[in-house]
Order: C-alpha cells, then structure tokens, then sequence
C-alpha cells in the first residue's frame, strides 16, 4: 500500500513559515481514531484499559488525547512518573513496569499509588526494604524462556531478554507476596516487539492465561488483571499490511473464554502498555534538504539527524520518506539521505529509490510517533526539535518547543563557566 503523508504540502509550508525544520509533526485525528478502535476492540472485557508507554511519545498534550479514551500511564522511570502524576493519573491509572528499579523509583511510585509490576523475585525484598511493606495490589512480570514462536514463526527470544521471572520464580514470588499481605495479584508480559500480525496478542495470551489458572490453583492467590503490554506493531514498510485491532480484540476474548472463563476466571481485567501502536503512525519528522552531494553515492543531506530520530542508526530501521509535493513523481533517483553528525551511520534512507531531491524540499519521515523524538539525544551537540500537533480542524500547536543551546548548557549553570557558554545564545 502506498504511503500518504497526514498533511499536505500547503500545510507544512504554512507550519514552517511559523517554526522552522526540524520539528515532529502529530496527528490528532489519527490518534484519536486509533484509540477510540483499540477501546472498542476490548469493550467486551469489562476492566479493559489501555496504560500508554510513556517512554514511547512522553509529550503531556499527546497523553492527554489518550486520557480522553480511558487510557492511563505506563511508566518506567521517575520522569516518567512525575509526568503521569502531573497529568492526573491517581492510583490505578499508573502502572509501573520497570526493571533494575532504583529505590527512589520505587518509594516515589508507591507515593503516588501506582500499581507495581515487579520484573524480578529479588526485588520482592528490595521494595519490601524501600518503602517499607508490600502494597495490596501488585503485579509480576513473566518470562517463559526460550523463542516466542507463532506457528513455526520465530517472533521473539525471551530466553535471552532481560525482563520478567521464570516459571518456577513466578510461582514463588507469588507465594511470598501472598505471606507478605499481598492481596490482589496481577500477571505480565511483553515477549515480542513490533509485531506485524493479528496473532500475537491471542498467542501471548493464551501463554498468560494458562499460567494465571495454574497460579490462581496452587497458590490461591486472587487474579485481578493480566497484562499484554506492548509489541502490537506497524506497518514501517509500505508493503506491509497493517493489524487489525478488532480482529486482534477478537482473538484475544476467543481465549479468554476458551481458558480463563472456565477456570472461574471471568472477571479478570485486561490491561495493554501499548506505545507503538498508539503513536507511531501519527507522527512524522519534518525536515528540509539542505545539501546535495555527489561522490560514489549520491546524498541528500537534512536539517535533522540521527539525534531527532535514532531507529534507523540504532536499528537499521526502515522508515518511509516522502518528498513532500512529490508524491505521484517516479521514484527514479537513488540516494542516502543522511544527518550532519559525525557518524557515518547517521542516514535516514541507504540506497533509497526516491523522487529528484531539489534542495528546500521537504521530506516526511513517516511512523516517528513512537520511539521517535523520545529517543533523542544530544551527540555531536545537536539540539532537540520541536513537536508540533495538527489537529483536527486543520489548526496546530506548538507541544514542545525546540531546545535552545542555554538548555545543551543548562547543566554547567552552576559553574563560572555557563555565562561564557551562553553569551552568544539568544535570550
Ligand atoms: C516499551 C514498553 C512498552 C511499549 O512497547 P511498544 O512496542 O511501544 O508497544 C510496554 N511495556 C513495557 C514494559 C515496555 O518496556
């Protein structure tokens, strides 16, 4: 399927005429749309709720729109926490699905009430000894080992991830929370990411619910909510078809009735961490060819760089450009479309069949929603962009504005040096 870009040509000229590229670019009707799918898909399981991975798109105004669909907060760091505190989450709206917690994180989790989803059977005794008891509700995270399989599709290998107790551990840490007063139980995991398929959730799944049965059975303990988590994916390539989020809802209560409806366990609630799913494709980098080049390859080289948008550099990430007012254009020029930091993987697109660049265009880096601008960094002293909203009356907003080189410097303004560093930046 061919790839559109959610704002024409005209808009952005507008938009940038106001902010200049670099920026990230998010489309409220999309997001909306989406979120309002997923919550129809789960409509049928009565505490259904959807906890946005924050780490995915951590931009108050985004979350915000997701709130509106019943959506609470993922989080896994104290920013994190901070950030789904100030946006109103109380209590059960916050999950937090963290590993090697640091005790801080812990005691300022507990602080705010959210539920805590422990990823290892140490830290049992680790957030015992922190914040001085074991909450009521608490969640484990599981991890059965070995690949994660759908037919003889290998999706994922949780026997060499970090996360979650083994079998064995899970049983067992459930029995000690149960002696220390736990009273409410909950089961998580995430074994494969970026899936493209409407399988994986009913897959996952049924791996979970099996194991809540035999849990509830041998230690007794009251299951109130198992947690999918994240890894329902997107189409990043054009030639790949989408998930559909009905049909996954579908699958995924044709297991629940096959295996927790006649253990008795038909009240339990469903939870998902998606971040991907509900972000990715509503976000764009926006950005402008500033140089071409023409050596053994032929380059096109951007305002933005692997620090407004890591996957490709990180990953080798496949995400779509289109040359904005070219859409219909043949694709006959090959390029690497490239950043200016000092690394040579700093290439959005290696050998990428596109339309003739002419500098001043305007590219449209699809599906950067998700783990996009909020894998950014600062290699190189690159700034930070801004995102900016488009919303659904065609108007937009500015959410974040760009860094400025005080903020690069803003860790040094405790020394005599930071007034040097800063007297050229504009104030
Ligand atoms: C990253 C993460 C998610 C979200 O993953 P997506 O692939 O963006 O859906 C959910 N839960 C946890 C614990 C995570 O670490």
């Amino acid at each position: 399927m061919k790839k559109k870009p959610f704002v024409t040509l005209e808009k952005l000229k507008e938009i940038t005429k106001e902010y200049p590229t670099p920026f990230h670019l998010y489309d409220e009707k999309g997001i909306r749309e989406n979120a309002k799918a997923l919550k129809e898909a789960f409509a049928w399981n009565k505490g259904y709720k959807e906890y946005f991975a924050v780490k995915a798109t951590p931009n108050p105004y985004l979350i915000q729109i997701l709130q509106e669909y019943g959506c609470g907060c993922d989080c896994s760091s104290l920013t994190e926490l901070m950030m789904a505190k100030a946006l109103g989450c109380k209590g059960d709206d916050i999950m937090f699905s963290s590993n090697a917690t640091p005790a801080n994180e812990y005691e300022y989790a507990r602080k705010i009430g959210a539920i805590i989803n422990l990823d290892d059977i140490t830290h049992i005794d680790f957030l015992e000894k922190v914040t001085g008891s074991i909450p009521k509700k608490i969640s484990c995270r599981y991890n059965p080992g070995g690949l994660f399989k759908i037919s003889n599709d290998i999706m994922d290998n949780p026997g060499d991830a970090k996360y979650g107790m083994t079998t064995e551990q899970i049983f067992e840490a459930f029995k000690i929370l149960k002696s220390k007063g736990a009273q409410e139980f909950g089961i998580h995991a995430f074994l494969a990411s970026n899936t493209v398929t409407n399988d994986y959730y009913p897959t996952l799944a049924k791996v979970l619910f099996e194991v809540a049965v035999k849990l509830k059975e041998e230690t007794g303990a009251k299951i109130t909510f198992i947690n999918l988590s994240g890894g329902i994916g997107i189409p990043y390539r054009p030639d790949q078809t989408a998930n559909d989020i009905r049909v996954i809802g579908e699958g995924v209560r044709k297991v629940y009735e096959e295996v927790l409806v006649p253990a008795g366990m038909g009240d339990v609630a469903l939870y998902t961490e998606l971040g991907r799913f509900m972000m990715g494709p509503y976000g764009a980098l926006v950005t402008t060819a500033i140089h071409e080049k023409h050596t053994y390859k032929e380059y096109i080289g951007c305002d933005a760089c692997a620090a407004n948008l890591m996957r490709p550099a990180m990953y080798g990430a496949y995400h779509h450009i289109t040359v904005m007012g070219k859409e219909d254009a043949p694709c006959d020029h090959t390029y690497d479309v490239t950043g200016s930091l000092c690394e040579n993987n700093d290439k959005f697109a290696i050998d990428r069949k596109l339309p003739k660049i002419e500098m001043g265009d305007l590219l449209f880096l699809h599906d950067a929603g998700a783990h996009g601008f909020s894998m950014g960094y600062n290699y190189n002293g690159k700034l930070r962009s801004a995102e900016i909203l488009l919303k659904e009356d065609g108007s937009y907003q500015m959410i974040r504005r760009a860094e400025k080189p005080q903020d690069y410097f803003a860790t040094f303004d405790c020394f005599p040096i930071y007034e040097k560093l800063t007297e050229d930046a504009e104030k």
